[in-house]
């Protein structure tokens, strides 16, 4: 089944889906040797394209750089020759991806969509999904919609350019990346490659066109998106001291766990938390983790507690984030503690025990202030005593980047004075920024005028809207080839992450450097990450390819 206007666009689709089988066949999946194989696979079938034959040296496969894993990117490029322009897009697309356990009883054959859609259909299935597989038009799998058909539809056009350099004035670049799924190490150790080949071809980056899965954004949501950007994510996290008391005498001390309750009260489901940006309104924080940390049983109320968030962003800096959720803290401390006076006059009342007032006083803390603190107080030998704590802590190899923040944090409170109860505010993972390619410079806007092009031109040879929004839903690798953020708003991450600079590091100065204008051209499907993942080929096979084609065309030639 092809499309109208077969004449103007490329007859892309059986292709596509035999590039997107071998690449679902090759397993992928994040922080496993897949991750290798299946770069190892893109990097032999580039090679063997003729243009490549006779240009070795413009296909690599390159290792990342601060992994603990060994793991590979493959990076390509295609000089036009059409004329004498450096600017140079880039295709980019993630080869990684979910694990399997979803897939049930049927993981064997998650990877092999043929032998996977005749065992479904024995499956007890919603009705839409079976009618889709019986349709012809949906092959289900995992990776088949995130995102190997939009790997396959950037390998295709690739395969396309390298036959024809003279149709491009201007470079073509493909960059497939590892680790999407879990820390970003595939794209952050590209840009390094990308600034190398500025350098020595003189590369204009005037576009990255990525590719990750599109879905409809409620069920009866027929558009097809394109993307102007990306969601940004944060998580902050949360250390609790309170004091500790034996449960024969609960109101002598402070339970953590109470004030961790409130927090999750005061911070989950919050819509003062979503961040609204050109019309488009993030989902608000929701808890991740909430654990104290004590050991084992006992009856002693725990010393401490950790809370963790999800937390996405459209606009908002992580400095202004630490500073929203700081006053949220303190709120949910004070009725905590306006909560915990209540119950405990009620109880005096009804045992005859006489009243005292509870000392317990709000304190709310970032990681950064208490650090000041601490060094104000103790100088070198806190600082000593920290950077050997953090490089035994690195020992454990086991311990994820989170709670190695969460040891730290609570390794430095052990050095504070005033030990009353408090919260301290600090960030444990990667910080993925918003991206928006809005209207406000020429890069911009060339990039979303040749989109716009593009689509009116597509749009009578496809019955579904094809629909542009600012933010990709989901966290991309386009959070990590632009920027929007000034270096006040990302210093608040390098000094409020425990782990920055030993367990965790990005170079976000590499990023700005680059700064690369960014939209989402993706496949179309359902219900990624899942074992009902499923890509529609039509638009994912022939839409994709030739629109992003026409981008292309329009920014290239
Ligand atoms: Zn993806």
């Amino acid at each position: 089944m092809y499309l109208d206007g077969e004449d103007i666009m490329l007859k892309s689709r059986n292709d596509l889906l035999e590039i997107t089988k071998q690449l679902v066949q090759t397993k992928s999946i994040v922080n496993t040797k897949g991750e290798k194989s299946l770069a190892e696979l893109l990097y032999a079938k580039i090679n063997a394209l003729s243009y490549f034959q006779q240009n070795p040296s413009h296909v690599e496969l390159v290792p990342t750089i601060d992994d603990e894993r060994e793991r590979y990117n493959v990076m390509a490029f295609v000089k036009g020759t059409k004329g004498e322009s450096h600017r140079t897009a880039i295709l980019m697309g993630h080869l990684d991806t979910v694990g399997i356990h979803d897939f049930g009883h049927l993981k064997d054959w998650a990877s092999s969509p043929d032998e996977l859609m005749k065992r479904l259909d024995d499956e007890k299935l919603p009705d839409s999904a079976r009618e889709q597989l019986k349709s012809g038009d949906w092959l289900f799998g995992r990776g088949a919609l995130d995102m190997k058909s939009g790997l396959a539809s950037h390998f295709y056009l690739l395969n396309y350019y390298s036959e024809h350099p003279e149709k491009l004035d201007g470079n073509l670049i493909f960059l497939a990346e590892c680790d999407e799924e879990d820390s970003s190490h595939g794209i952050l150790s590209a840009l390094e490659i990308l600034k190398e080949w500025k350098k020595e071809h003189g590369f204009e980056y005037v576009a990255a066109i990525n590719a990750d899965f599109v879905s409809p954004s409620h069920e009866q949501d027929e558009n097809r998106y394109i993307y102007k950007g990306s969601i940004g994510k944060l998580l902050p996290t949360f250390f609790i001291t309170g004091a500790e008391t034996h449960v024969g005498s609960p109101f002598e001390g402070l339970d953590p766990n109470y004030i961790a309750s409130e927090l999750t009260r005061q911070i989950s489901y919050n819509p003062e938390l979503s961040d609204e940006a050109y019309g488009e309104v993030t989902v608000p924080p929701v808890s991740l983790k909430q654990s104290d940390l004590k050991p084992n049983y006992t009856v002693q109320t725990a010393l401490s507690t950790f809370v963790y968030y999800n937390f996405f962003t459209h606009s908002w800096s992580p400095k202004d984030v630490l500073e929203k959720l700081q006053k949220q803290a303190s709120i949910a401390f004070k009725n905590a503690l306006t909560n915990l006076e209540e119950k405990y006059i009620a109880y005096c009342e009804l045992s005859g025990d006489e009243y005292h007032r509870l000392p317990w006083k709000v304190k709310v803390l970032t990681y950064k202030e208490m650090e000041n603190k601490l060094i104000e107080e103790h100088g070198d030998s806190y600082i000593k005593h920290m950077n050997q704590f953090k490089k035994a802590l690195l020992e454990n190899k086991e311990l994820d980047v989170r709670l190695y923040a969460v040891k730290v944090v609570e390794e430095a409170w052990q050095w504070m004075t005033d030990k009353s109860p408090a919260i301290i505010l600090f960030y444990s993972s990667l910080y993925s920024p918003s991206v928006v390619t809005d209207d406000k410079t020429p890069e911009n806007r060339a990039l979303i005028t040749a989109l716009e092009e593009a689509i009116e031109e597509i749009q009578p040879s496809y019955p579904y809207p094809i629909k542009t929004r600012h933010f990709f839903p989901h966290i991309a690798d386009m959070s990590f080839v632009a920027i929007n953020d000034d270096e006040d708003g990302i210093q608040a991450v390098s000094d409020n992450n425990p782990s920055w600079g030993t367990k965790h590091v990005v170079r976000y100065d590499s990023v700005r450097e680059l700064n690369v204008p960014v939209i989402n051209v993706g496949p179309y499907g359902l219900d990624a990450h899942k074992r009902l993942e499923r890509v529609e080929m039509t638009y994912s096979f022939e839409i994709v390819p030739n629109l992003t084609k026409k981008v292309l065309e329009k920014l290239l030639c």
